[in-house]
């Protein structure tokens, strides 16, 4: 009995012990030397100021930091309730590079993190980084652009892509703070801060209160290069410009929706040349069309501040020729549309916005302008469309624009023949569980589509021409095209077919707000209903745990190898850049 007892306060005291304090930068945080950062403790008690211990190396940390906290003896969720005591740090930076392990005791909690703090080089490595991201661009769209564009006989591709011959590469693991799974905010972030972070977080640690905009900052590789460099930025994207990748370069929130503030955000950094769509959160809230909430008009802030604007690729070249050396190209008020309806198919908002640039254009535009700067620049460039046509599972556009993204490669190759001071980075930011399987083949005998899927020896090539040379499929409603399917779903009509009107939009919401299969492509010839692997609540494929596949080239390449965590990357570019010392 006695036993019974002392087991049962045991168990009583575990389930009613406090959680263990949350320190911000997390345990193994790698944190650049001389980087600002905001550092936070949370208490999961409320506790008198003076109990509250925090160590640093073994010594008080206003000793090491500098400076002072400031105490929140009550911390308090959006409705109310005290979640416990906090201490705020912020703007902090370490110069010294080494261990800093961070203690903190405060009654029964306690909580003990290890941050890496570290420099780099005094020699910039090389003058320029061109960082290019399909976004959610996994292997299957690589070789499946590769077949497409190429063509293969007898086993052996026709051709390369220009990503092909990168010769460095590495694996790069994508797990956020929280999750083995992942999105473009925390992913791009990692990349371009150095820290992982939470689903839809950027640039921030995601901490426990309510607001979006509070949670403990880290530095941007944009504001690592304005503090230490003089180098030009670029930020080229098919997406809106505010979007969780490009908006990974300059921005800090918890939530990547904060998209008006994240246009303020961008103003802050000014880029020299931002290029994409998303031109709806820079108009006033009275302009048909905007999505802001207040009459702030970037579009006038960004004049005002010296830049050209442009609204369609004709636009584009001509601000290209005004020497201003700073370039804001607006060209849809969402994401841009697809290379296939651009230029073949003239589907989804093409019609609304008929002379949009290719990515292509875009970053030449961008390498013109940003190569002007004798001091070198940073440019980022995503294919944004690769994720965005990969979620609904419309693979002959998802793949397609992995082609357009190839292309941006070689132009960026051609630069960095001419400039080899260059350092070419390409990679996706997560991936899709997406696999090609084989082919379609509409002439193989069957009275189900599913007969017409050609496996093993079965699928032979498939049989899309490029008469035009151009480097794209003369038409993608081949006979014999590539079988790619997801490995998740939500409830959908399997077609077997192209989507050509229109991109594809495998389910819609209900009465009940779930996501069932979309009756629009019920009657397409030979379609099956696929019941989903999803929750309803999915209304589209979801990216994948798997690992990215980085390829870089030129001065640093060779630091990226093997496994490596993404926000590893970041200390390459800080190396190559040598952003660990005052240049300035
Ligand atoms: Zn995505």
């Amino acid at each position: 009995m006695r036993n019974l007892l002392t087991a049962l306060a045991a168990s009583t005291m575990l389930t009613g012990m406090a959680h263990a304090a949350e320190i911000y930068p997390l345990d193994r945080a790698t944190i650049l030397a001389r980087s600002p950062f905001d550092f936070k403790v949370e208490l999961d008690a409320v506790h008198g100021e003076a109990d509250v211990a925090v160590l640093v190396n073994g010594k008080p940390y206003a000793e090491v930091f500098g400076k002072p906290a400031e105490f929140v003896a009550e911390e308090k969720d959006g409705e109310g309730k005290v979640l416990g005591s906090a201490l705020i740090l912020r703007d902090l930076a370490l110069a010294e590079p080494g261990q800093y392990v961070v203690e903190v005791k405060a009654g029964d909690e306690t909580k003990s993190v290890t941050w890496d703090v570290y420099t780099t080089p005094e020699v910039a490595k090389a003058k320029n980084i061109i960082f290019i991201v399909g976004d959610g661009l996994s292997v299957a769209h690589r070789t499946a652009a590769r077949i497409m564009s190429k063509g293969m006989t007898e086993g052996k591709a026709d051709g390369r892509l220009a990503m092909d011959d990168l010769d460095h590469m590495a694996f790069i693991g994508t797990s956020s703070t929280h999750s083995i799974a992942t999105d473009s905010a925390n992913t791009m972030s990692a990349y371009m801060t150095g820290h992982k972070s939470r689903v839809n977080a950027l640039g921030v640690y995601a901490d426990r209160t309510a607001p979006s905009q509070d949670d403990p900052k880290v530095e941007t590789v944009a504001e690592a290069l304005r503090r230490t460099t003089k180098k030009s930025i670029g930020i080229v994207t098919t997406a809106e410009v505010e979007d969780a990748t490009p908006a990974a370069v300059v921005s800090h929130t918890r939530k990547r929706g904060d998209k008006a503030d994240i246009v303020g955000m961008m103003y802050n950094v000014q880029p020299d040349v931002v290029l994409g769509g998303g031109s709806a959160y820079f108009l006033k809230s009275d302009v048909p069309g905007s999505k802001r909430k207040d009459d702030k008009d970037y579009i006038q802030l960004f004049t005002d501040a010296g830049y050209s604007l442009a609204t369609t690729k004709a636009e584009l070249t001509a601000a290209s020729g005004t020497n201003t050396g700073k370039i804001l190209g607006l060209f849809h008020t969402g994401n841009m549309d697809t290379w296939l309806d651009r230029h073949e198919l003239k589907k989804g908002t093409v019609d609304k916005f008929p002379d949009q640039p290719d990515l292509v254009d875009m970053t030449t535009v961008a390498l013109d302008q940003l190569s002007k700067n004798p001091d070198g620049f940073f440019l980022m460039v995503e294919g944004a469309s690769v994720d965005k046509m990969s979620h609904p599972m419309d693979w002959d556009r998802a793949v397609v624009e992995t082609i357009e993204l190839d292309h941006v490669v070689a132009v960026a190759r051609e630069f960095a023949a001419k400039n080899p001071d260059t350092l070419i980075v390409v990679t996706g930011d997560h991936t899709h569980g997406v696999s090609l399987i084989g082919t379609i083949d509409d002439e193989k005998p069957g009275d189900e589509m599913r007969e017409k899927v050609g496996v093993y020896d079965d699928a032979g090539f498939p049989n899309y021409t490029d008469a035009d040379k151009d480097g794209y499929p003369d038409k993608i409603d081949v006979t014999r095209r590539l079988a790619i399917f997801s490995s998740n779903f939500p409830d959908y009509y399997e077609t077997w077919r192209p989507k050509l009107d229109g991109p594809f939009a495998p389910s819609i919401q209900d009465a009940d707000g779930k996501y069932v299969a979309n009756e629009a492509y019920k009657d397409v010839p030979g379609a099956v209903l696929r019941t989903g692997n999803l929750p309803k609540e999915n209304d589209t494929a979801v990216h994948a745990v798997d690992d990215v596949v980085l390829q870089a080239t030129g001065p640093g390449a060779e630091e990226f190898k093997g496994y490596m965590e993404q926000s590893d990357v970041y200390k390459v570019l800080a190396d190559v850049f040598a952003l660990g010392t005052a240049q300035k």
